[in-house]
């Protein structure tokens, strides 16, 4: 339940009134202790959390369906599959990345030795939220355990069984002296930040972001904030319009609509939006079946709240294709909008919902302006065939990523640093880029004992004629 510690040994302090505050105390001390910091003990704990993704791969699946109807197939590609993925690339990277780089050195340290140690930070906060339960926890945390620090991991209490699931893993997983799951809403997570961490990684909304921003800042503690926002996906008239369709039905459709990298909004032609309509009904039949609510690829809206939101927006515009909704089962069958306009509530917010609105530009220099006049997005999607397209809106416009005829795949690849900017987040990780995040550059200069003669002029007292003056 909410305002839990996983099992793992803990201490409240009642004293000072703050209930994480012997939880951090501990885990500040298992970090001093060095234990986290030997490479073969990185190995061990990822090689650990390998074990979970194998052993408890059911019980993730069943989780994740239980929380938000999340079909197995979705859950398996990205609870399980891009962990492993990641895993993986980090297993095998880690001896290269932990290495001291050593650097060109000047004149007067020429016989010394000067390199870039890869330094843990120390204690880590990390929060998650629902929409990928499993992934958006684990694959920060690869990174953490990587880099050699201690962990406190903060899922979200929104998906009650993922949650139950995480708490449950860690204790018997992993070292429960160096890491911890905190169970903890709205109220326990503002106590839990008014804790000293050395590092806090923030997967969330926009607005939530700049309050772990702000409680990090009391402390001047770094952070790495991975947002959400309106994604745009500019759909050009040179485009393969059976693909295009079928990857944007994908991307946008894909667990529901609740994913931070699906695209948010269509902007093309009107003539392409006449060729599109169609092969999107075509692709959502194709995926789904007539009746996408008894698709078992098809899945549900996380809670009756966010039902309520996302099933207001779909007054924006005329409904071309879907429009159906169940607030029982918190279903929004797969919708297509059309004559939507800038100012509608559709185009205010992120949709985190089935529901791909479509709204008509007259040119490519259109679609750009239209995208430059907003927030910047976590990710931009083009398709088209024309190379030029795709290289003018990748020049003029400014993104976390970009995609190009496709959605999602972007981030499959763990050697593509991820991560917005502006208000899509701030930061970035997967891959040697998690590993980087999570560890501090400490310059280091290891100089000889001896060897005092050519201190000598740089000692006082300064000799004049040595000034070049
Ligand atoms: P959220 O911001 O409401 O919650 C995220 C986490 O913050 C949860 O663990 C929650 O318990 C905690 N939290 C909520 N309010 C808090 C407060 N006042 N103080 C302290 N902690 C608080 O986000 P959400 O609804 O769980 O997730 C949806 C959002 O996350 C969307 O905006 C989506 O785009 C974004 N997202 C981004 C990425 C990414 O990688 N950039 C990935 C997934 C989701």
């Amino acid at each position: 339940g909410s305002g839990g510690i996983g099992k793992g040994p803990v201490i409240c302090s009642a004293v000072c009134g703050n209930p994480y505050a012997g939880l951090v105390s501990h885990l500040r001390a298992a970090w001093l202790s060095g234990k986290t910091r030997p490479m073969e003990y990185r190995v061990a704990q990822l090689e650990a959390l390998g074990r979970f993704l194998d052993e408890k791969k059911q019980d993730i699946l069943e989780a994740t369906a239980a929380d938000m109807g999340k079909p197995s197939f979705e859950a398996y590609f990205t609870e399980i599959l891009l962990c492993k993925n990641e895993l993986n690339s980090t297993l095998n990277n880690l001896c290269h990345w932990m290495k001291d780089e050593h650097v060109d050195k000047s004149l007067l340290t020429q016989l010394d030795c000067a390199f870039i140690r890869k330094d843990p930070y120390g204690v880590v906060l990390i929060i998650a939220p629902w929409n990928y339960p499993i992934h958006l926890f684990l694959v920060p945390l690869i990174g953490a355990i990587a880099a050699g620090n201690c962990v406190v991991v903060k899922p979200s209490e929104t998906t009650k069984n993922s949650e139950r699931l995480i708490a449950e893993m860690l204790t018997c997983y992993l070292d429960n002296d160096c890491f911890a799951v905190v169970t903890a809403g709205v109220q326990e997570t503002t106590r839990l930040l008014e804790n000293k961490f050395d590092y806090i990684f923030f997967t969330g909304s926009p607005s939530v972001g700049r309050i772990v921003m702000t409680a990090a800042a009391k402390h001047l503690t770094p952070v790495t904030l991975e947002l959400g926002g309106k994604n745009p996906c500019y759909v050009c008239d040179s485009c393969n319009v059976q693909n295009t369709a079928r990857r944007v039905a994908w991307g946008r459709f894909f667990n529901a609509g609740q994913t931070c990298v699906a695209p948010d909004y269509v902007l093309c032609s009107a003539e392409m939006q006449e060729k599109l309509l169609p092969a999107l009904r075509e692709a959502i039949t194709e995926f789904y079946g007539p009746n996408p609510r008894e698709s078992p690829d098809f899945g549900r809206i996380v809670g009756d709240r966010q039902f309520q939101r996302v099933q207001a927006l779909l007054h924006s515009g005329h409904t071309a294709i879907g429009g159906q909704t169940d607030a029982e089962e918190r279903y929004i069958a797969p919708t297509v909008l059309v004559e939507v306009q800038q100012d509608d509530p559709i185009m205010q917010e992120e949709i985190f919902g089935p529901i791909l609105p479509i709204l008509t530009v007259a040119s490519v220099d259109d679609a750009i302006a239209f995208i430059n006049a907003r927030e910047r997005p976590l990710v931009l999607y083009v398709f088209s065939s024309r190379k030029e397209v795709m290289k003018r809106v990748l020049e003029r416009t400014s993104s976390g990523g970009f995609c190009a005829n496709d959605t999602i795949m972007h981030m499959t690849i763990p050697s593509l640093p991820f991560g917005g900017i502006g208000q899509s987040g701030l930061g970035r990780y997967h891959g040697r880029s998690s590993f980087e995040t999570f560890s501090h550059q400490r310059s280091t200069l290891l100089r000889g004992a001896g060897r005092e003669t050519l201190n000598t002029p740089r000692y006082p007292p300064y000799a004049p004629h040595r000034l070049p003056l």
